[in-house]
Protein backbone atom coordinates (compact mmCIF):
# COMPACT_ATOMS: atom_id res chain seq x y z
CA UNK A 1 0.00 0.00 0.00
CA UNK A 2 1.14 3.29 -1.23
CA UNK A 3 0.28 7.14 -0.72
CA UNK A 4 0.93 9.60 -3.16
CA UNK A 5 0.71 13.54 -3.05
CA UNK A 6 0.59 15.71 -5.69
CA UNK A 7 0.67 19.83 -4.97
CA UNK A 8 -0.79 22.40 -6.78
CA UNK A 9 2.04 22.34 -9.58
CA UNK A 10 1.33 19.40 -10.55
CA UNK A 11 -1.99 19.46 -11.32
CA UNK A 12 -2.25 23.38 -12.79
CA UNK A 13 -4.02 23.01 -15.90
CA UNK A 14 -5.42 20.04 -18.36
CA UNK A 15 -2.26 18.88 -19.56
CA UNK A 16 -0.57 18.50 -15.72
CA UNK A 17 -3.61 16.94 -14.85
CA UNK A 18 -3.14 14.66 -17.59
CA UNK A 19 0.30 13.92 -16.72
CA UNK A 20 -0.62 12.94 -12.90
CA UNK A 21 -2.99 10.69 -13.77
CA UNK A 22 -0.25 8.94 -16.55
CA UNK A 23 2.23 8.38 -13.47
CA UNK A 24 -0.92 6.90 -11.22
CA UNK A 25 -2.17 4.91 -13.62
CA UNK A 26 1.69 2.88 -13.30
CA UNK A 27 0.57 2.33 -9.86
CA UNK A 28 -3.00 1.30 -10.56
CA UNK A 29 -2.77 -2.51 -9.76
CA UNK A 30 -1.18 -0.95 -6.24
CA UNK A 31 -3.40 -0.06 -3.38
CA UNK A 32 -3.26 3.61 -2.90
CA UNK A 33 -3.92 6.57 -1.70
CA UNK A 34 -3.68 9.96 -3.62
CA UNK A 35 -4.08 13.05 -2.17
CA UNK A 36 -4.33 16.37 -3.98
CA UNK A 37 -3.54 20.15 -3.12
CA UNK A 38 -5.84 22.70 -5.06
CA UNK A 39 -4.90 23.46 -8.60
CA UNK A 40 -1.63 26.22 -9.28
CA UNK A 41 -2.47 29.28 -7.13
CA UNK A 42 -6.19 28.46 -6.52
CA UNK A 43 -5.65 28.62 -2.20
CA UNK A 44 -3.74 32.41 -3.36
CA UNK A 45 -6.98 33.32 -4.72
CA UNK A 46 -9.29 32.10 -2.28
CA UNK A 47 -7.46 33.56 0.07
CA UNK A 48 -7.73 37.22 -1.56
CA UNK A 49 -12.16 36.00 -1.36
CA UNK A 50 -11.63 35.85 2.12
CA UNK A 51 -10.17 39.31 2.23
CA UNK A 52 -12.91 40.85 0.15
CA UNK A 53 -15.50 39.39 1.67
CA UNK A 54 -14.37 41.11 4.99
CA UNK A 55 -13.31 44.11 3.32
CA UNK A 56 -16.42 44.14 2.29
CA UNK A 57 -15.35 45.72 -1.22
CA UNK A 58 -18.21 44.29 -3.69
CA UNK A 59 -15.56 42.18 -5.21
CA UNK A 60 -16.58 38.70 -3.89
CA UNK A 61 -18.73 37.32 -6.57
CA UNK A 62 -16.29 38.58 -9.13
CA UNK A 63 -12.97 36.91 -7.97
CA UNK A 64 -15.43 33.55 -7.60
CA UNK A 65 -16.46 34.06 -11.09
CA UNK A 66 -12.89 34.25 -12.48
CA UNK A 67 -11.89 31.03 -10.29
CA UNK A 68 -15.36 29.44 -11.48
CA UNK A 69 -14.29 30.12 -14.74
CA UNK A 70 -10.65 29.00 -14.46
CA UNK A 71 -11.95 25.46 -13.10
CA UNK A 72 -14.48 25.46 -16.22
CA UNK A 73 -11.80 25.91 -18.28
CA UNK A 74 -9.17 22.65 -17.06
CA UNK A 75 -12.35 20.90 -17.82
CA UNK A 76 -13.10 21.77 -21.01
CA UNK A 77 -9.81 20.26 -21.71
CA UNK A 78 -9.98 17.21 -20.02
CA UNK A 79 -13.51 16.15 -21.02
CA UNK A 80 -15.44 15.85 -24.45
CA UNK A 81 -19.04 16.11 -22.86
CA UNK A 82 -19.98 19.76 -21.96
CA UNK A 83 -23.08 18.11 -19.83
CA UNK A 84 -20.56 15.72 -17.85
CA UNK A 85 -21.37 15.16 -14.42
CA UNK A 86 -18.29 17.80 -13.11
CA UNK A 87 -19.65 20.64 -14.35
CA UNK A 88 -22.75 20.33 -12.17
CA UNK A 89 -20.84 18.72 -9.11
CA UNK A 90 -18.08 21.69 -9.48
CA UNK A 91 -21.50 23.96 -9.70
CA UNK A 92 -22.39 22.65 -6.15
CA UNK A 93 -19.58 23.98 -4.48
CA UNK A 94 -19.68 27.55 -6.10
CA UNK A 95 -23.06 28.00 -5.19
CA UNK A 96 -21.85 26.70 -1.26
CA UNK A 97 -19.39 29.61 -1.34
CA UNK A 98 -21.68 32.01 -2.80
CA UNK A 99 -23.93 31.38 -0.21
CA UNK A 100 -21.39 31.75 2.60
CA UNK A 101 -19.61 35.53 1.62
CA UNK A 102 -23.40 36.48 0.54
CA UNK A 103 -24.83 36.61 4.09
CA UNK A 104 -23.11 39.33 5.98
CA UNK A 105 -22.53 37.37 9.67
CA UNK A 106 -20.32 38.29 12.17
CA UNK A 107 -18.17 35.93 12.57
CA UNK A 108 -14.48 34.96 13.10
CA UNK A 109 -11.89 35.10 10.12
CA UNK A 110 -10.23 32.07 10.58
CA UNK A 111 -13.08 30.61 10.50
CA UNK A 112 -14.93 31.87 7.62
CA UNK A 113 -11.21 31.28 5.94
CA UNK A 114 -11.25 27.77 6.26
CA UNK A 115 -14.87 27.52 5.13
CA UNK A 116 -13.79 29.11 1.93
CA UNK A 117 -10.12 28.17 1.35
CA UNK A 118 -11.00 24.37 1.75
CA UNK A 119 -13.10 24.56 -1.58
CA UNK A 120 -10.01 24.33 -3.79
CA UNK A 121 -9.15 21.00 -2.90
CA UNK A 122 -12.61 20.03 -3.01
CA UNK A 123 -12.64 21.46 -6.71
CA UNK A 124 -9.22 20.24 -7.96
CA UNK A 125 -10.01 16.40 -6.23
CA UNK A 126 -13.42 16.10 -7.85
CA UNK A 127 -12.40 17.11 -11.70
CA UNK A 128 -9.44 14.18 -11.34
CA UNK A 129 -11.27 11.70 -9.55
CA UNK A 130 -13.71 12.22 -12.80
CA UNK A 131 -11.09 12.65 -15.12
CA UNK A 132 -9.30 9.27 -13.44
CA UNK A 133 -12.71 7.20 -13.95
CA UNK A 134 -13.38 8.61 -17.28
CA UNK A 135 -10.44 6.97 -19.06
CA UNK A 136 -10.31 3.82 -17.00
CA UNK A 137 -8.01 4.60 -13.63
CA UNK A 138 -11.22 3.63 -11.27
CA UNK A 139 -11.54 5.57 -8.35
CA UNK A 140 -13.16 6.44 -5.30
CA UNK A 141 -13.47 10.17 -4.26
CA UNK A 142 -13.19 10.58 -0.70
CA UNK A 143 -14.20 14.10 1.44
CA UNK A 144 -11.20 13.64 3.68
CA UNK A 145 -13.64 15.77 6.48
CA UNK A 146 -15.17 11.88 6.84
CA UNK A 147 -12.00 10.68 8.18
CA UNK A 148 -9.48 13.60 9.20
CA UNK A 149 -10.63 15.04 12.99
CA UNK A 150 -8.93 17.86 14.30
CA UNK A 151 -10.10 20.68 16.71
CA UNK A 152 -11.73 23.97 16.63
CA UNK A 153 -8.01 25.82 16.08
CA UNK A 154 -9.17 27.01 12.41
CA UNK A 155 -6.49 27.48 10.16
CA UNK A 156 -3.76 25.60 12.16
CA UNK A 157 -5.96 22.16 13.20
CA UNK A 158 -4.65 20.02 15.45
CA UNK A 159 -5.53 16.12 14.23
CA UNK A 160 -6.88 14.05 16.63
CA UNK A 161 -5.18 11.01 16.15
CA UNK A 162 -7.35 8.36 17.79
CA UNK A 163 -10.67 9.35 16.19
CA UNK A 164 -8.98 9.73 12.25
CA UNK A 165 -7.01 6.67 12.91
CA UNK A 166 -10.09 4.78 13.70
CA UNK A 167 -12.16 6.56 11.06
CA UNK A 168 -9.14 5.59 8.25
CA UNK A 169 -9.27 2.30 9.74
CA UNK A 170 -13.22 2.07 9.51
CA UNK A 171 -13.87 3.70 6.15
CA UNK A 172 -10.23 4.25 4.39
CA UNK A 173 -9.26 0.36 3.90
CA UNK A 174 -12.81 -1.26 2.66
CA UNK A 175 -12.22 1.42 -0.13
CA UNK A 176 -8.87 0.51 -0.59
CA UNK A 177 -10.14 -2.82 -1.55
CA UNK A 178 -11.83 -1.94 -4.82
CA UNK A 179 -9.22 0.42 -5.88
CA UNK A 180 -7.62 3.77 -5.82
CA UNK A 181 -8.75 6.25 -3.25
CA UNK A 182 -8.38 9.94 -4.21
CA UNK A 183 -8.80 12.75 -1.48
CA UNK A 184 -7.92 16.24 -0.33
CA UNK A 185 -4.97 17.84 0.99
CA UNK A 186 -4.86 20.26 3.38
CA UNK A 187 -8.26 20.04 5.30
CA UNK A 188 -9.81 18.64 8.15
CA UNK A 189 -13.14 18.74 10.48
CA UNK A 190 -14.39 19.58 13.70
CA UNK A 191 -16.54 17.30 16.14
CA UNK A 192 -18.89 19.70 15.19
CA UNK A 193 -18.61 19.13 11.36
CA UNK A 194 -17.22 22.32 10.45
CA UNK A 195 -14.22 22.32 8.31
CA UNK A 196 -10.82 23.19 9.25
CA UNK A 197 -7.18 24.08 7.34
CA UNK A 198 -4.07 22.44 8.33
CA UNK A 199 -2.15 25.42 8.13
CA UNK A 200 -0.65 26.87 4.40
CA UNK A 201 1.28 24.05 2.32
CA UNK A 202 -0.06 20.98 4.65
CA UNK A 203 -1.01 18.95 1.96
CA UNK A 204 2.80 16.70 2.60
CA UNK A 205 1.45 16.82 5.81
CA UNK A 206 -1.79 14.76 5.14
CA UNK A 207 -0.44 12.04 2.97
CA UNK A 208 1.91 11.63 5.90
CA UNK A 209 -1.08 11.46 8.71
CA UNK A 210 -2.42 8.64 5.86
CA UNK A 211 0.45 7.04 5.39
CA UNK A 212 1.42 6.54 9.04
CA UNK A 213 -2.07 5.39 9.95
CA UNK A 214 -2.36 2.79 7.16
CA UNK A 215 1.30 1.79 7.75
CA UNK A 216 1.66 2.43 3.63
CA UNK A 217 4.85 0.77 2.08
CA UNK A 218 6.38 4.62 1.71
CA UNK A 219 4.86 7.75 0.80
CA UNK A 220 5.57 9.69 -2.03
CA UNK A 221 5.27 13.10 -2.75
CA UNK A 222 5.50 14.21 -6.75
CA UNK A 223 6.87 17.82 -7.24
CA UNK A 224 8.73 20.31 -9.63
CA UNK A 225 11.90 19.66 -8.83
CA UNK A 226 14.39 16.18 -9.43
CA UNK A 227 14.09 15.40 -5.94
CA UNK A 228 15.82 17.23 -2.33
CA UNK A 229 18.59 19.59 -3.70
CA UNK A 230 21.07 21.30 -1.40
CA UNK A 231 19.41 24.76 -1.79
CA UNK A 232 16.04 25.50 -3.09
CA UNK A 233 17.10 26.23 -7.06
CA UNK A 234 15.14 29.28 -7.24
CA UNK A 235 17.46 30.75 -5.01
CA UNK A 236 20.87 28.87 -5.48
CA UNK A 237 22.23 28.20 -9.35
CA UNK A 238 24.87 25.72 -8.02
CA UNK A 239 22.32 22.67 -6.59
CA UNK A 240 22.68 19.21 -6.70
CA UNK A 241 20.51 16.32 -5.99
CA UNK A 242 20.59 14.70 -2.53
CA UNK A 243 19.91 10.57 -3.32
CA UNK A 244 19.75 9.59 0.67
CA UNK A 245 18.88 11.84 3.15
CA UNK A 246 17.78 10.84 7.06
CA UNK A 247 14.55 11.76 8.92
CA UNK A 248 16.94 13.63 10.73
CA UNK A 249 18.51 15.45 8.22
CA UNK A 250 14.71 16.20 6.82
CA UNK A 251 13.79 17.51 9.81
CA UNK A 252 16.61 20.08 10.21
CA UNK A 253 16.30 21.27 6.71
CA UNK A 254 12.35 21.88 6.59
CA UNK A 255 12.65 23.47 10.11
CA UNK A 256 15.23 26.20 8.48
CA UNK A 257 13.18 26.71 5.02
CA UNK A 258 13.56 24.16 2.66
CA UNK A 259 10.00 24.30 1.16
CA UNK A 260 10.27 21.20 -0.75
CA UNK A 261 8.61 19.31 2.38
CA UNK A 262 5.99 20.68 4.75
CA UNK A 263 7.92 20.51 8.39
CA UNK A 264 5.17 18.37 10.18
CA UNK A 265 5.53 15.19 7.18
CA UNK A 266 8.55 13.66 8.48
CA UNK A 267 7.60 13.23 12.25
CA UNK A 268 4.64 10.78 11.13
CA UNK A 269 6.77 9.00 8.97
CA UNK A 270 10.27 8.42 10.92
CA UNK A 271 7.35 6.95 13.82
CA UNK A 272 6.83 4.45 12.08
CA UNK A 273 10.19 3.63 9.85
CA UNK A 274 8.35 4.42 6.56
CA UNK A 275 10.16 6.04 3.72
CA UNK A 276 9.40 9.17 2.03
CA UNK A 277 10.13 9.74 -1.77
CA UNK A 278 10.62 12.68 -3.24
CA UNK A 279 10.68 12.58 -6.96
CA UNK A 280 9.69 14.78 -10.04
CA UNK A 281 6.27 14.35 -11.70
CA UNK A 282 8.13 15.87 -14.89
CA UNK A 283 10.62 13.11 -14.67
CA UNK A 284 8.83 10.23 -13.20
CA UNK A 285 11.29 7.45 -14.03
CA UNK A 286 13.73 9.15 -12.41
CA UNK A 287 14.87 7.88 -8.70
CA UNK A 288 14.48 11.24 -6.97
CA UNK A 289 15.36 11.29 -2.90
CA UNK A 290 14.93 8.70 -0.23
CA UNK A 291 14.20 10.37 3.12
CA UNK A 292 14.70 7.74 5.75
CA UNK A 293 17.56 5.71 7.44
CA UNK A 294 20.66 7.41 6.15
CA UNK A 295 23.74 8.41 6.78
CA UNK A 296 24.52 11.99 6.44
CA UNK A 297 28.07 11.65 6.87
CA UNK A 298 29.04 12.82 2.89
CA UNK A 299 26.71 15.39 2.36
CA UNK A 300 27.66 18.58 0.38
CA UNK A 301 26.66 21.71 2.20
CA UNK A 302 22.90 22.17 2.33
CA UNK A 303 21.66 25.74 2.85
CA UNK A 304 18.22 27.06 3.78
CA UNK A 305 17.02 30.39 3.17
CA UNK A 306 14.29 31.87 5.31
CA UNK A 307 13.37 35.62 4.04
CA UNK A 308 10.68 38.34 5.67
CA UNK A 309 12.57 37.92 8.86
CA UNK A 310 12.49 40.31 11.75
CA UNK A 311 14.88 40.50 14.59
CA UNK A 312 13.40 41.35 18.02
CA UNK A 313 16.10 42.43 20.25
CA UNK A 314 14.44 42.92 24.02
CA UNK A 315 16.59 44.90 27.02
CA UNK A 316 15.40 44.42 30.91
CA UNK A 317 14.14 48.17 31.66
CA UNK A 318 15.19 47.81 35.21
CA UNK A 319 18.94 46.76 34.36
CA UNK A 320 17.82 42.92 35.48
CA UNK A 321 19.94 39.88 34.36
CA UNK A 322 18.15 38.17 31.24
CA UNK A 323 18.39 34.63 33.83
CA UNK A 324 16.61 31.89 33.74
CA UNK A 325 13.19 33.06 35.43
CA UNK A 326 13.16 35.72 32.42
CA UNK A 327 14.48 33.82 29.76
CA UNK A 328 11.19 31.79 30.88
CA UNK A 329 8.30 34.95 31.06
CA UNK A 330 9.66 35.73 27.41
CA UNK A 331 9.32 32.43 25.83
CA UNK A 332 6.13 31.83 27.52
CA UNK A 333 5.42 35.09 25.75
CA UNK A 334 5.98 33.66 22.44
CA UNK A 335 4.67 30.33 23.28
CA UNK A 336 1.02 31.79 24.30
CA UNK A 337 1.25 33.99 20.54
CA UNK A 338 2.38 30.52 19.02
CA UNK A 339 4.98 32.34 17.41
CA UNK A 340 7.99 30.07 16.25
CA UNK A 341 11.43 31.20 17.34
CA UNK A 342 13.74 30.69 14.22
CA UNK A 343 17.40 31.61 16.19
CA UNK A 344 17.40 33.25 19.93
CA UNK A 345 20.55 34.31 21.92
CA UNK A 346 21.01 35.75 25.10
CA UNK A 347 23.40 38.46 26.81
CA UNK A 348 23.46 39.73 30.22
CA UNK A 349 20.06 42.24 30.05
CA UNK A 350 19.09 41.58 26.43
CA UNK A 351 17.42 38.50 24.55
CA UNK A 352 17.34 38.60 20.69
CA UNK A 353 14.89 36.31 18.73
CA UNK A 354 14.52 36.41 14.82
CA UNK A 355 10.79 35.55 13.89
CA UNK A 356 8.85 35.29 10.78
CA UNK A 357 7.48 38.83 9.94
CA UNK A 358 3.99 38.63 11.26
CA UNK A 359 2.62 41.75 12.35
CA UNK A 360 -0.08 40.17 14.48
CA UNK A 361 2.20 38.18 16.70
CA UNK A 362 5.00 40.94 17.18
CA UNK A 363 1.84 43.05 18.34
CA UNK A 364 1.16 40.29 20.99
CA UNK A 365 4.34 39.97 22.10
CA UNK A 366 4.56 43.51 22.54
CA UNK A 367 1.34 43.91 24.23
CA UNK A 368 2.84 41.07 27.17
CA UNK A 369 6.20 42.45 27.33
CA UNK A 370 6.36 46.12 26.69
CA UNK A 371 6.01 47.10 30.30
CA UNK A 372 9.05 44.62 31.37
CA UNK A 373 11.42 45.57 27.95
CA UNK A 374 12.67 47.93 26.21
CA UNK A 375 11.64 46.18 22.19
CA UNK A 376 13.49 46.87 19.56
CA UNK A 377 12.27 45.61 15.88
CA UNK A 378 14.72 45.27 12.62
CA UNK A 379 12.80 44.07 9.62
CA UNK A 380 13.46 43.18 6.27
CA UNK A 381 16.19 40.44 6.96
CA UNK A 382 17.42 37.08 5.88
CA UNK A 383 18.03 34.10 7.43
CA UNK A 384 20.79 32.15 6.22
CA UNK A 385 21.00 28.05 7.59
CA UNK A 386 24.14 26.08 6.30
CA UNK A 387 24.36 22.59 7.25
CA UNK A 388 27.68 20.79 7.21
CA UNK A 389 29.57 23.81 6.32
CA UNK A 390 32.96 24.82 5.94
CA UNK A 391 34.81 28.15 6.69
CA UNK A 392 35.28 28.65 2.85
CA UNK A 393 31.50 28.15 2.05
CA UNK A 394 30.19 30.58 4.97
CA UNK A 395 32.43 32.90 3.84
CA UNK A 396 31.58 32.96 0.28
CA UNK A 397 27.71 33.52 1.32
CA UNK A 398 28.79 36.00 3.65
CA UNK A 399 30.94 38.29 1.41
CA UNK A 400 29.22 41.61 0.94
CA UNK A 401 26.41 41.05 3.59
CA UNK A 402 25.79 42.97 7.09
CA UNK A 403 25.41 40.14 9.39
CA UNK A 404 23.71 40.97 12.50
CA UNK A 405 23.66 37.54 14.29
CA UNK A 406 25.74 34.43 13.94
CA UNK A 407 25.75 30.90 15.31
CA UNK A 408 27.93 28.14 14.86
CA UNK A 409 26.98 24.71 16.00
CA UNK A 410 29.19 21.59 15.12
CA UNK A 411 26.83 20.67 11.54
CA UNK A 412 24.70 24.10 11.41
CA UNK A 413 25.72 27.34 10.67
CA UNK A 414 23.19 30.51 10.81
CA UNK A 415 23.66 33.83 9.98
CA UNK A 416 20.81 36.43 9.92
CA UNK A 417 21.35 39.25 7.32
CA UNK A 418 20.45 42.14 6.13
P1 LIG B 1 3.95 21.49 -4.02
O1 LIG B 1 3.60 21.57 -5.49
O2 LIG B 1 3.87 20.10 -3.52
O3 LIG B 1 3.22 22.48 -3.18
P2 LIG B 1 6.22 23.16 -3.50
O4 LIG B 1 6.13 24.14 -4.61
O5 LIG B 1 5.72 23.58 -2.17
O6 LIG B 1 5.50 21.83 -3.94
O7 LIG B 1 7.71 22.61 -3.37
C1 LIG B 1 8.56 22.52 -4.46
C2 LIG B 1 9.49 23.70 -4.48
O8 LIG B 1 10.30 23.69 -3.32
C3 LIG B 1 10.49 23.71 -5.61
O9 LIG B 1 9.96 24.26 -6.78
C4 LIG B 1 11.66 24.51 -5.04
O10 LIG B 1 11.67 25.84 -5.53
C5 LIG B 1 11.41 24.56 -3.54
N1 LIG B 1 12.55 24.14 -2.73
C6 LIG B 1 12.98 24.77 -1.60
N2 LIG B 1 14.03 24.16 -1.08
C7 LIG B 1 14.32 23.10 -1.88
C8 LIG B 1 15.30 22.06 -1.84
N3 LIG B 1 16.22 22.00 -0.86
N4 LIG B 1 15.28 21.12 -2.81
C9 LIG B 1 14.35 21.17 -3.78
N5 LIG B 1 13.40 22.12 -3.87
C10 LIG B 1 13.37 23.08 -2.94
N1 LIG C 1 -3.49 24.26 -1.26
C1 LIG C 1 -2.88 24.48 0.03
C2 LIG C 1 -1.86 25.63 -0.05
O1 LIG C 1 -1.60 26.11 -1.13
C3 LIG C 1 -2.26 23.25 0.61
C4 LIG C 1 -1.10 22.69 -0.16
O2 LIG C 1 -0.89 23.03 -1.33
O3 LIG C 1 -0.41 21.85 0.39
O4 LIG C 1 -1.35 26.02 0.96
MG1 LIG D 1 2.76 24.03 -2.34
Amino acid sequence: MRVFKFGGASVKDASSMKNVANIIAQYKSDKLVVVVSALGKTTNALEEVVQAYFAKNGETKKLIAQLKESHFNICKGLFDDDTHPVYDALSNFFVEMEWQVEEEREEEYNYVYDQIVSVGELLSTTIISHYMNSIGIHNTWLDVRDVLKTDDTYREGKVDWNKTSALIHEKVLPLLEKGIVLTQGFLGCTPENCTTTLGREGSDYTAAIFTNILNAESQTIWKDVPGVLNGDPRKFDDTQLLDQISYLEAVEMTFYGATVIHPKTIKPLQNKNIPLLVKSFIQPQDKGTVVGVANSEHLPAVRMVKGDQCLLTFHTKDFSFVAEDVISHLLDAFSKANFKINMMQNGAISFQACVDDIPEKIAKIKAVLASTFTIEEKHHLTLLTIRHYTDEIILQHKTGKNLLLEQRRLSTWQGLMV
